[in-house]
């Protein structure tokens, strides 16, 4: 996996399990630099576990993980048939390659934009303030806000939060970011700002793997889409096949309550 340095996530049959209930029963993915996935599937058939497993937000019950050619080392946990991860250095500096942009947003709202973009490269990647200031302007004005940067997140619209919250993630300059829902909690008339900025970045050659229920974005701008089914994927493929003449009777019923 390490000789080709493309290739930016190496997942191998993922299973996650809480309790007992198994929500994912084995997913493999691979993303190499400058794909776009685009995973779909109803509510609970388990999108957002699969990107906090690939974020170590959530660690999976089994499966490899090679994030950025790494290896992610697990170890049993005590007491339990758990795994936990062996070293939360390697947790912490693999996690900064990877930045999550979520459904709600979640920026500090005792923090202004400008000071909820430069905690975590400051903090976590350990650049001074005036360097973290620097590039937290970069991104500010490539999503198209940077003159709310000394706004207070709750005096700004959804999705100038939303794009600050992408400028966030941004400023870690990951190698892969994760969108989970990016538009799902915006007014309808705000879901489009937000997708202008995800297409920019796709144009860009980041590497994404987006959960979204836009079927024009993904469409457009992915370039293979996974479609999830009770923690299994049911069909993958480019769009032009798996949203336009699926084989699955299931993603096409999907597709046809969808569009
Ligand atoms: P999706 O994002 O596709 O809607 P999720 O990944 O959020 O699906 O959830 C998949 C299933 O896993 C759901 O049945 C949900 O209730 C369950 N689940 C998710 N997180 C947890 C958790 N921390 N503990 C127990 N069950 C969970
Ligand atoms: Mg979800």
């Amino acid at each position: 996996m390490t000789s080709d340095s493309s290739l930016k996530l190496d997942v191998r049959d993922v299973h996650k399990r809480f309790g007992n209930l198994e929500v994912l029963k084995g997913i493999s993915l691979t993303a190499s630099s400058g794909d776009v996935i685009s995973m779909i599937g109803s509510s609970g058939s388990g999108k957002s576990t699969f990107l906090r497993c690939i974020n170590l937000l959530e660690i999976p019950t089994s499966g490899e993980l090679y994030l950025s050619g790494e290896q992610v080392q697990f170890t049993a946990a005590s007491g339990s048939s758990e795994r936990k991860p062996k070293d939360s250095k390697q947790v912490t500096r693999l996690r900064a390659k990877l930045s999550m942009v979520f459904q709600s947003f979640n920026l500090w709202s005792h923090m202004t934009v400008m000071e909820n973009i430069c905690a975590a490269p400051v903090h976590v990647l350990g650049l001074s303030k005036k360097e973290a200031r620097t590039r937290a302007e970069h991104y500010l004005q490539q999503v198209g806000i940077w003159e709310r940067r000394d706004y207070y997140p709750n005096h700004m619209s959804g999705g100038q939060q939303q794009r600050a919250a992408i400028a966030r993630a941004l400023a870690m300059e990951p190698e892969v970011m994760l969108f989970d829902e990016p538009t799902s909690a915006l007014d309808p008339e705000l879901v489009g700002e937000v997708l202008k900025v995800m297409r920019n970045l796709a144009e860009e050659g980041r590497t994404m793997i987006v959960v979204t229920h836009e079927m024009a974005f993904a469409k457009d701008v992915s370039n293979k889409v996974l479609f999830l089914h009770e923690g299994l994927i049911e069909e993958e493929g480019h769009p032009s096949k798996v949203l336009v003449n699926p084989d699955s009777e299931r993603v096409k019923g999907f597709l046809s309550r969808t569009y």
